[in-house]
């Protein structure tokens, strides 16, 4: 299989089996790769994510690390009396969808032959990676900030990874994987682009569930983009395969209190300012400094999409209607739920938005919302 490693910056095309996990001038790196989809095979294979096996960049199948994941159910829900199409990602073996995105990273490191990864998430990225690492073989080093709380690392420990913890800020934690990353594989879900060719089967899947069609409106829960960025490049696959005759239109979400690219959609301001960032019980999207904001922008001009912005109070009152509902998830992905509530849309749309991550994981969270 041969792929472009390019610069995103620059256009600087890297050795294809280069390590590095951003160009020398700093830019982020994508796969020059255009997947193909061969609508036979699809059917012969099990319902998972790698039954596009044409489309995702790993050459040997022998190469592949896998749970046979994916291929998450949808369900239709009623909100505010308005239909809405509701993936169930929260249902991966490590419960979120970043599942998708380990899945074809560690698959490349195997293939690098690569014998230890480190990565900084404090949650739902480093438990999927730590799983994976682990299917795989590979030793594996999650950097987290030391104020985290110790919970949320059981699954990232137990899963065989080595934690360590980083005082000061999340940028701090990053800092430091970076400097690790000198000497180790980088296997970030923000800058390895193989990631996100993991993610875009998340893309592929809502389309052959809607019976090989594209929804009008896909909503998106935002910080790095991880899942934004690979629905998009899934999407344009099957535009360019001439599966589809349009690119849904995308709508990320982003928490009041922490929406860098909402105030970059909103004033075009040149330059990434810093967003002062508060709190937000939606942890699993409060970036401040998102490292692929420009591309983000891009992609949200180019379907012609928006950035809808939610409070603390408007996730609270979506996530009880979801649990009311009989779904678990966790409160970073009722962001999308109480985005679909306030933006007026035909109530014919075809929407789609994805339960990102499951309840189960933050239980102390969610133990505030029963009012105990
Ligand atoms: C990672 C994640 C998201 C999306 O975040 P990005 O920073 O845009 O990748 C949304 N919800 C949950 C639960 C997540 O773990
Ligand atoms: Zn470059």
């Amino acid at each position: 299989m041969t792929l472009q490693i390019v610069c995103q910056a620059c256009n600087m095309v890297h050795r294809q089996d280069t390590r590095l996990w951003r160009c020398g001038c700093g830019g982020p790196l994508d796969v020059g790769f255009r997947g193909t989809i061969d609508m036979d095979m699809i059917g012969r294979r099990s319902p998972g994510m790698w039954r596009y096996r044409e489309a995702l960049p790993i050459g040997a199948d022998a190469r592949v690390v896998s749970f046979n994941e994916g291929f998450t159910p949808i369900v239709r829900m009623q909100i505010d009396g308005k239909p809405l199409t509701v993936k169930q990602e929260n249902l991966f073996p490590t419960g979120s969808f970043k599942d998708r995105g380990a899945s074809v990273l560690i698959s490349r490191a195997l293939e690098l032959g690569v014998e230890k990864v480190v990565e900084d998430s404090s949650g739902n990225a480093g438990a999927a990676v730590a799983a994976y690492a682990s299917r795989a073989g590979i030793e594996c080093e999650i950097y987290v900030p030391e104020s985290n709380s110790p919970g949320k690392l059981a699954q990232i420990r137990l899963y065989g990874a080595k934690l360590i913890r980083v005082p000061g800020s999340r940028e701090a934690t990053a800092r430091a994987a970076m400097e690790a990353a000198e000497h180790h594989f980088y296997a970030s879900h923000v800058w390895n682009p193989f990631f996100f060719q993991g993610t875009k089967t998340y893309a592929f899947e809502i389309w052959e569930q809607l019976g090989f069609k594209a929804p009008d409106t896909l909503i998106v829960p935002t910080g790095h983009g991880t899942m934004l960025i690979g629905a998009f490049l899934g999407f344009r696959d099957l535009l360019e395969n001439g599966l589809i005759d349009r690119l849904p239109r995308m709508v990320a979400v982003q928490a009041a209190n922490c929406a860098p690219l909402y105030r970059m959609w909103r004033d075009h301001p040149a330059e990434l300012s810093a967003a002062p960032s508060g709190d937000t019980i939606a942890e699993g999207i409060a970036i401040a400094e998102p490292a692929r904001a420009p591309q983000i922008l891009d992609i949200i001009h180019e379907t012609c999409g928006r950035i809808v912005t939610v409070t603390d109070a408007e996730i609270e009152v979506a996530l009880l209607d979801i649990c009311k509902q009989g779904l678990y998830a966790e409160p970073t992905s009722a962001t999308a739920v109480a985005a679909f509530r306030k933006f007026p849309e035909n109530s014919d749309e075809c929407v789609v938005a994805p339960l990102t991550g499951h309840g189960l994981k933050s239980t102390e969270k969610m133990l505030k919302l029963t009012g105990d």
